[in-house]
């Protein structure tokens, strides 16, 4: 093995992808299909197709963001499609967090529906749901 391709290895020894499927149910049959690809990295844990998942969810990247780095204290950025979280988070914490978030923040209490939307009122948030109408508080992240 040449210097060259045995630094490749190690790299690659220190990179470690992991695709997660996970659905998450509405109401019926309305479900959420969500493939969170998990890079750990050094001491970081990447989201690789962070924007995809936000978009799925019908949120906004910055608001899952603020969520996940919130839950986890720990700091993280977004860049780009990616989400980069420092330390090492493990999958089956994302994946727990990303079941809470779409409780929270995306299925509607009453009806189940997964057509809401997040509305501000002066310096309150809510979960205003498109099919039974209800609109219900919620915590601002
Ligand atoms: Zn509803």
């Amino acid at each position: 093995m040449d210097l060259s391709s045995r630094e490749a290895y190690e790299k690659m020894l220190d990179r470690v992808l992991t695709k997660v499927q996970m659905n998450i149910a509405g109401r019926g049959e309305r479900s959420i299909s969500l493939t969170p690809e998990i890079v750990h990295e050094h001491r970081q844990t990447i989201i690789q197709n962070f924007k995809q998942l936000a978009d799925a969810l019908g949120r906004e990247p910055q608001h899952l963001a603020r969520f996940i780095f919130k839950e986890t204290g720990r700091p993280g950025t977004l860049d780009g499609e990616r989400a980069i979280l420092s330390g090492r988070v493990g999958d089956e914490e994302l994946v727990k967090l990303l079941q809470l978030y779409f409780r929270e923040f995306v299925k509607c209490p009453v009806c189940g529906g997964i057509d809401t939307k997040i509305i501000s009122e002066k310096r309150f948030r809510f979960l205003a749901c498109e099919i039974c109408g209800a609109k219900t508080s919620i915590r601002k992240i």
